[in-house]
């Protein structure tokens, strides 16, 4: 079974980079083997849990060793407006005697016991390699607890030898198709519901956008995942469009409610200002075909009018001190282009961009963007960041934690932009604080200080 849907993810019609590939080449999958020295990502189960940990009320439980969920645990800064549950670590930790009997009981007796304790509106249960390898059925006992204790037990069959994060993704996104979409319907619901799709709230970005939305009366009936409850995703095959924010992580998703529930989707992006303009407009059009009535039209272009002046004033103040500062933006998917518009809105010149995870969508926008002699990085190892620092063929980079010594080995700043972050950069508010982040790194005073000769290398010079 867990083969099968392998299969059916690779087959997905909605990514363009399975649709470019041979049969034969669809049935590898997209991981591709390591080069020697390199890092590898995180692992599908790792992916699986990205995705879904950000629904906060359930009780997320890994049926594994106890390092598979000491690994994954709360290493996204994604937040909750409520409940905390989310953030508590539950795992099955089986030890030898499951390898050898089986660890299926052990599984059922953890669900009880989070039952008990915490009675959380559903259970997901995830898969780790050692119970698929001795051949434990999540399922079986899934579809057994939910009958004894009256409550969805989710199964998350994602265990991490299956493939790398992506795969993990798309793997949870079938799990939510399967077992929790559609299962519940809402009090009510209205011409104006809207699902946001691979928007995880990291460092409370959804909250920067969902202010917009409200002062159009539109409302988030769900977004998969970031600050989600339950009972929202259960509920949110009743929304009149959805829109995408990862096409790489969740297009599964967009496209079957699309097929089983006419729900229309797009792909946007709530980075930079202009993005940002883009998609409450696409939203806007959406939920008008939909049935919305006709003036919300009217009513997004004058917020939009409003909310550009506004962040434009705002960014001013920084535009004059960063005009003409070259950025390495060292990210991946859809930040790839959708930073790179917010970059240059700010007045900065990007001197290349990473597209190691990009599609080919996200190449042809920062094409767009960039012209067509864009400098776009398949992939650049450390020694080569290194040296384009050192050969000052840049000033500061954006980038995920991993690639932030190659600058600062070279005195230049950093500013964080991957999962990790703790500043949130959504909508026009988040444009504002990318730019301020930026500026704070680049004059922060340390660099003036580090850069000088140490004193004892003076002395010496003295003598
Ligand atoms: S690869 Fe397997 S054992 Fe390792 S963390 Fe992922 S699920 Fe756990």
């Amino acid at each position: 079974m867990l083969q099968n849907k392998i299969q059916e993810v690779f087959n997905e019609p909605g990514c363009s980079k399975n649709q470019s590939k041979s049969d034969k080449e669809r049935k590898k999958g997209c991981t591709k083997a390591l080069q020697p020295g390199g890092a590898a990502g995180g692992c599908a189960f790792d992916g699986a849990k990205i995705a879904l940990q950000p629904i906060t009320d359930v009780a997320h439980l890994v049926h594994g060793p106890i390092a598979c969920e000491g690994n994954s645990w709360d290493n996204r800064g994604s937040k909750s407006s409520a409940s905390q549950l989310y953030r508590t670590g539950f795992t099955t930790d089986i030890n030898e005697l499951d390898v050898v009997y089986g660890g299926e009981k052990h599984l059922f007796k953890s669900i009880k016991e989070i039952i008990d304790k915490y009675d959380p509106p559903a259970v997901f249960v995830y898969q780790t390699c050692v119970p698929a390898m001795i051949g434990d059925d999540i399922e079986a006992v899934c579809k057994a607890a939910s009958q004894k204790f009256a409550k969805p037990i989710i199964p998350v069959d994602s265990p991490g030898f299956v493939g790398a994060k992506n795969l993990g993704n798309k793997l949870a996104g079938e799990a939510l198709l399967d077992y929790v979409i559609g299962t519940e319907e809402p009090e009510y619901s209205t011409p104006y519901d809207i699902n946001i799709i691979g928007e995880y709230n990291l460092s409370g970005e959804l909250w920067q956008v969902k202010p917009l939305l409200d002062h159009l009366g539109i409302r988030v009936a769900c977004c998969i995942s970031g600050d989600a409850k339950y009972h929202d995703v259960a509920q949110s095959h009743r929304a009149r469009a959805n829109m995408m924010v990862c096409s790489k992580s969740m297009i599964n998703i967009a496209r079957k409610m699309e097929e089983r529930y006419q729900i229309p989707f797009f792909e946007g992006s709530f980075y930079g200002i202009s993005d940002t303009t883009e998609s409450l407009r696409e939203i806007t059009r959406l939920l008008i075909q939909q049935g919305a009535p006709a003036e919300l039209h009217d009513r997004t272009e004058a917020l939009i009018v409003r909310e550009e002046a506004r962040a434009w004033q705002r960014i001013a103040e920084y535009t004059h001190r960063l005009r003409g500062k070259r950025v390495l933006l060292f990210t991946g998917g859809v930040k790839s282009w959708s930073v790179v518009s917010a970059l240059q809105e700010g007045g900065m010149e990007v001197v290349g961009t990473s597209v190691k995870k990009s599609t080919r969508e996200d190449k042809e926008k920062i094409k767009e963007l960039m012209g067509q002699d864009a400098h776009m990085i398949d992939d650049m190892t450390p020694r080569e960041m290194y040296k384009m620092f050192q050969e000052a063929r840049a000033d500061v980079l954006l980038s995920g934690g991993r690639s932030q010594f190659a600058a600062l080995k070279n005195k230049m700043p950093w500013v964080d932009i991957n999962q990790e972050r703790h500043h949130a950069y959504n909508g026009y508010e988040g444009m504002v604080n990318l730019v301020k982040q930026i500026d704070l790194a680049l004059y922060n005073p340390m660099w003036t200080l580090l850069r000088k000769p140490a004193p004892w290398d003076m002395r010496e010079v003295r003598a």
